[in-house]
């Protein structure tokens, strides 16, 4: 079974578009609006990556990356953030507190595939150092 992917991202395009780029390298994604609807998707299937959104509604992506590193059996599930380049309090925040990588926003596809392939330890690891080959190279 291919990887599953969790985008958690609560603008639409931009969701839209990460989760098209990882459809077309064959991984299982699915989206989430806001930082509530993450935790509830990572209750339900645990995935082999998030994709996280620092800027969303209701619960904040710093506030579902604590949640997620506190509890240990979701603890080493990696996390890679989404920011806005002005956001660089937030990603220091977020990598402090285990993000394992982070992509800034506008991105372009290679760059986004590069910032979450190497991170994805608990993914098959040829599959991930192959869309790595094809993207990063
Ligand atoms: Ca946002």
């Amino acid at each position: 079974m291919s990887a599953y992917i969790l985008v958690v991202e609560d603008e639409p395009d931009i969701a839209a578009l990460v989760a098209y780029h990882l459809t077309r390298e064959s991984y299982r994604v699915r989206t989430a609006g806001d930082g509530a609807e993450a935790l509830a998707a990572v209750e339900r299937e645990r995935p082999d990556l998030i994709v996280l959104d620092l800027m969303l509604p209701r619960v904040s992506g710093i506030d579902v990356l604590r949640e997620l590193r506190g509890r240990p059996e979701l603890a080493d599930i990696p996390i890679v953030m989404l920011t806005a380049r002005k956001e660089e309090q937030d990603r220091i925040e977020g990598l402090s507190l285990g993000a394992d990588d982070y992509v800034s926003k506008p991105f372009s596809p290679a760059s986004w595939c590069c910032g979450s392939v190497r991170y994805c330890g608990g993914c098959d690891s040829s599959r991930w150092r192959r869309a790595a080959g094809r993207c990063c190279a």
